[in-house]
């Protein structure tokens, strides 16, 4: 007998949690996962999946549209909310079934509960105790709102997968993913849309031409964007909310969605008592294989805050696992992950931006094409799309791939492999496009501009 009753206790059962459960638990060893709220975590339930399905009922307010173009005439389109809010919660019902049954056919044993820390070694849920060789806090990230007079009226991410109706009028505050995102969907979905931003361009931290050219389409599309736009007070009317911001002319709305970033769930826990160490901005603080200075305990995923995205998450928790568990120590390589905003339309991007590859190399060529796809030569909707690479001049290594249009989620995966394989550019000369295609515009720009 060991002094432990388990090997491994995951608190949080998201992305990272479920990965590192079900792979401890697959070489054999005694795994709990506790779930303080649903099974899957953020992108089960209100991330990635339910957000995407809302992407692609928006979208057909543009095929509706973009089908005239091509001899179709259609009766004015319907949209019923509540039908696809069903719809969706069937769909995550579904999943959550399926993390289930992967979870307990893996052999581990799934708690309901909130988990929180005891000592070094042991976790409580309600009346239970474990003694655990080793704990694992894949906890997650909640919405954060800063603290300004009137915010009790605004929602954040979560509730608008819940929504009762949709509203006639929506203000978004943020310019980040969940902000652009949700202003395509909500605008896609009929809802007059207003962006509140406090800074000059969205998306810090994307190449400045993706920043630009993506606020450029979306407000060709209707939505408004109101840039420098800080918002000191929100006030409750009976014509419904206004939003009070440094300049004269305040913002109505019915509904305020505030997507102003995510704070790591580290509260309850008992992590001050047994003295987990925190980062200055509140995550737990980990070494390259997620140790936290706690010997026995270990963080991942969004608590940990490195990139907050689901393959991520579960990228760290299979290297966190092998580590472990199966003496392989090859840490996450932060590099070169790829990633899509899923705005209308789509942005997809993998390596440096053209500012961030200009500090690190002397000679830069950047290769860049902004036309308009075949689909909207008949659609009328004059929707363009942005390709732009960034290429070590002297080695012709490509650095960074960018791209603002249709599917740049799906066409950007193929080219993360090509940069992490080291492709150059005459790589991607002597490739043969796929014709006709948007891709084939990565394979075919000669000449740097
Ligand atoms: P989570 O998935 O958040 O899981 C943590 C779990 O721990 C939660 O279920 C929580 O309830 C539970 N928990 C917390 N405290 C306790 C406790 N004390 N006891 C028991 N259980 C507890 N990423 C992408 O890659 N692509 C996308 O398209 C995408 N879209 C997103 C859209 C939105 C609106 C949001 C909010 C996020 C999106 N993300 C997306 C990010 C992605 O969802 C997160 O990076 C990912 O879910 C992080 O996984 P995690 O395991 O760290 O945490
Ligand atoms: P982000 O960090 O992407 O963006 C937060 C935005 O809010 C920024 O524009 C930021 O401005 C602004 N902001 C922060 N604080 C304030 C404040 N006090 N007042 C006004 N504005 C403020 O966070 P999100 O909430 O959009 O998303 C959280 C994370 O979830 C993302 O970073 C991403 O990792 C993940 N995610 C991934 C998705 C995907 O993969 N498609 C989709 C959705 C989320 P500034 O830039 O000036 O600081």
């Amino acid at each position: 007998m060991t002094e432990y009753d388990v090997d491994l206790f995951v608190i949080g059962a998201g992305s990272g949690g479920v990965r590192a459960a079900r792979m401890a638990a697959g070489l054999g060893l005694r795994v709990v996962v506790a779930e303080n709220q649903y099974l899957g975590g953020t992108c089960v339930n209100v991330g990635c999946v339910p957000k995407k399905l809302f992407v692609y009922a928006a979208h057909f307010a543009e095929d509706f549209a973009a089908a005239a173009g091509f001899g179709w005439s259609v009766s004015k389109p319907q949209f019923d909310w509540r039908h696809l809010l069903a719809q969706k919660n069937r769909e995550i019902d579904r999943l959550q079934g399926i993390y289930k049954g992967l979870l307990e056919n893996s052999g581990v044993k799934v708690l309901t509960g909130q988990a929180r820390l005891l000592d070094a070694h042991t976790v409580a849920v309600g009346e239970q105790q474990f003694r655990a060789e080793r704990i694992l806090l894949a906890t997650g990230a909640q919405p954060a709102i800063p603290d300004i007079p009137g915010k009790e009226y605004v929602v954040s991410s979560n509730e608008m997968f819940a929504l009762e109706h949709l509203p006639k009028r929506v203000l978004i505050v943020g310019g980040g993913y969940i902000a652009v995102e949700f202003a395509g969907i909500l605008h896609g979905l009929g809802v007059e849309t207003t962006l509140s931003y406090r800074g000059d361009k969205l998306l810090r931290g994307f190449d400045d031409d993706v920043r630009d050219f993506v606020a450029q389409e979306m407000t060709k599309k209707g939505i408004v964007i109101r840039f420098n736009s800080q918002i000191n007070r929100i006030e409750n009317t009976e014509s419904g909310l206004i939003a009070h911001t440094e300049q004269p002319e305040p913002l109505a709305a019915d509904l305020i969605l505030y997507a102003t970033g995510r704070t790591p769930n580290t509260s309850g826990l008992g992590l001050d008592a047994v003295g987990v160490a925190f980062d200055a901005n509140g995550s737990i603080k980990v070494d390259a294989f997620y140790q936290t200075n706690i010997p026995s305990i270990y963080a991942l995923g969004d608590v940990a805050n490195r990139i907050n995205l689901t393959p991520v998450a579960t990228a760290e928790a299979m290297a966190f696992v092998n580590h472990c568990y199966r003496n392989l120590s090859a840490a996450v390589d932060y590099d070169n992950i790829p990633t899509a905003v899923f705005s209308q339309p789509n942005i997809g991007t993998v390596g440096l931006s053209e500012t961030e590859a200009r500090k690190r190399y002397a000679d830069i060529d950047i290769y860049k094409s902004v036309f308009t796809p075949m689909k909207h030569t008949l659609s009328g909707l004059g929707e363009k799309t942005l390709m732009k690479m960034v290429v070590e001049r002297t080695t012709g290594k490509v650095l960074g791939i960018h791209m603002v249009g249709a599917d740049a989620g799906e066409i950007i995966q193929g080219m993360a492999v090509a940069i992490r394989a080291g492709a150059t550019k005459a790589v991607f000369d002597s490739t043969i496009g796929i014709h006709p295609t948007a891709a084939e515009e990565f394979v075919t720009m000669r000449k740097p501009v």
